[in-house]
């Protein structure tokens, strides 16, 4: 490629991101102050219960995985009349998971929300619009991409997931981690991207760098609902998409 070509290339690569940039509500020119986390006024989003485990889905050390024979479609069927936990009597449906099951990019939520409960499918309320957004940013479709949440039911009024409840829905994200394969998981908010790292870590300190994990690169980042209520910091958000998407081009190049 002569370096005419080269540059062409580039520009309108450049052109479709501040495009995308612009279409998610986000000025092309950075402000220079200072990170909105820096500021106390600004909650770090969400919380995680004080009596979370922190155990990762890649560490089950001497667990076997009951769901370890099961194919995909058999998974969600498996899922979608589970009682492993109580959650099933509060649910209306599974959300199990959504998109394609040979996705390289995988995105890893907390739990369904109202929305989500109803229609049996994750991220399809108002945040799962945001997350639409930031999909069709990166110039791709939520059809090429696999999208779960760590548990499949909602918990009542959206409470926080209880230690027994993540235990006994692991093995479902950890199975849908084996069979999608994904070379890149994005963390969404703090619950996501502890549970993935095995971390106490904030979100705020956790994001803007992949962390590996058994060969996967993990790219934790603020959930949409948090984006929701502070706008400020859907530019960290599509800072933290474009390293998905460089490194999604860079994996993709070497494999060529
Ligand atoms: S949250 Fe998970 S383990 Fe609990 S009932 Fe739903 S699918 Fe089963």
């Amino acid at each position: 490629m002569d370096a005419y070509t080269e540059l062409s290339r580039i520009a309108a690569t450049l052109r479709r991101r501040a495009e995308a940039q612009l279409a998610l509500g986000i000025p092309l020119s950075r402000s220079t102050g200072p990170s909105p986390f820096a500021q106390s006024s600004i909650p770090e989003e969400g919380s995680v219960a004080s009596d979370n485990s922190g155990q990762g889905f890649l560490n089950m050390p001497g667990e076997e995985n009951p769901f370890a024979s099961l194919a995909h479609e058999e998974l969600a069927q498996k899922a979608s009349g589970c009682t492993r936990c109580d959650l099933c009597h509060t649910r209306t449906n599974v959300a199990f998971g959504s998109g394609s099951p040979d996705a390289d990019l995988m995105f890893v939520g907390e739990a369904p929300d109202h929305d989500e409960d109803l229609q049996g499918l994750p991220f399809v309320g108002r945040a799962g619009q945001l997350l639409t957004k930031i999909i069709e940013a990166m110039q791709l479709t939520r059809d090429d991409v696999y999208i779960c949440n760590v548990l499949k039911c909602r918990p009542p009024e959206n409470r926080n997931p209880l230690v027994d409840e993540i235990e006994a829905c692991k093995p479902y994200l950890a199975r849908q981690i084996e069979l999608v394969k994904p070379r890149i998981i994005v963390g969404l908010g703090t619950f996501g991207a502890q549970f993935l790292l095995n971390s106490q870590e904030r979100i705020s300190r956790l994001r803007g760098r992949f962390h590996e994990r058994e060969g996967i690169q993990i790219m934790p980042t603020y959930h949409p609902a948090f984006l929701l209520r502070n706008a400020s910091s859907k530019r960290d958000v599509w800072e933290d998409m474009q390293l998905v998407m460089a490194e999604l081009e860079r994996l993709k190049t070497a494999d060529a």
